[in-house]
């Protein structure tokens, strides 16, 4: 792989499990430092543990994403390890409670705002700023397939991930001009802990029918575009929707 990273810090929240960790680590072995954040110190430092063991830098960093503070901490640590922040992605998330909008649970939906909508712009919130002392970077915010389509009894992650897209085109008109590029990623159901770990083996198979590409998605496969956005390879690249879908919304 190309190390067309070195010499750049990275934020990757969510990092310890699923498509997050597949970033962390292509980051990495990319040449980035990268600062693995999520819930769980273990967790993040056995990613950690995986990108040293591959030759990668990186350090474990514990925050909740929807307590902007903890999200300004974090910025300030990455600033610390590596002298300025380059690259963010905002890919924490949850799927949270399934009911029809009519009987939504109330806590559950505050619930999923704050951390699927509110943790993205406390991580943007924080991670601006440091890019522009940095001179420009580059973030990319996870949305979903959901950021476009509807999908029944999921109201509060539709809406969250609708709404993701649209601070990606607001912060990335802001900043364009200052050298930061922000899009978004749409994938369709990828193969992690998230999707899997509450469906059998029957549910898999219907999701996966779903797709015409008839599977579920890899984590890797949400990587590679991830990183793609944030390398100079899309740098003309910025306040745009990704899809990584199997096919899903072109029916
Ligand atoms: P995952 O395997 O569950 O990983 C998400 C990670 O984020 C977990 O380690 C989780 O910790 C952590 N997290 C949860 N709440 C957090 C918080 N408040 N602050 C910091 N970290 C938190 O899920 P994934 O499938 O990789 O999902 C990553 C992103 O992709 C999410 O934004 C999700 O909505 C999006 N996405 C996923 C799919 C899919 O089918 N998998 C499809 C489209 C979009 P815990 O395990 O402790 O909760």
């Amino acid at each position: 792989m190309d190390r067309d990273f070195d010499g750049k810090t990275a934020i990757v929240t969510g990092a310890a499990s699923g498509i997050g960790a597949a970033i962390a680590r292509e980051l990495a072995e990319r040449g980035a430092l990268v600062i693995v954040s999520d819930l769980s110190q273990e967790q993040s430092d056995a990613v950690c543990a995986q990108i040293a063991g591959k030759g990668g830098r990186a350090h474990a960093f514990v925050a909740d994403v929807s307590d902007a503070s903890a999200m300004e901490r974090l910025v300030a640590f990455a600033v610390e390890k590596g002298g300025a922040l380059q690259l963010a992605v905002n890919n924490a998330g949850i799927g949270g409670a399934s009911d029809k909008t009519g009987d939504y649970p109330l806590d559950g939906w505050r619930k999923i705002i704050d951390v699927n909508l509110n943790g993205v712009f406390y991580g943007m919130r924080h991670q601006i700023p440091a890019m522009l002392e940095a001179g420009g970077g580059a973030i990319v915010n996870m949305a979903s397939i959901l950021g476009s389509v509807g999908f029944m009894n999921a109201s509060a992650y539709v809406a969250a991930k609708h709404g993701v897209l649209g601070l990606t085109k607001t912060a990335a008109m802001e900043y364009s001009a200052q050298g930061i590029r922000v899009n978004s990623v749409g994938p369709a159901f990828i193969d992690t802990p998230l999707l899997t770990a509450n469906l059998d083996d029957e549910t898999l198979g219907q999701l996966a029918g779903l797709h015409p590409i008839g599977r579920i998605g890899k984590p890797e496969e949400v990587s590679a575009l991830t990183c793609f956005l944030l390398s100079d390879r899309a740098s003309f690249i910025t306040g745009s929707y990704h899809l990584v879908d199997g096919g899903y919304t072109a029916q």
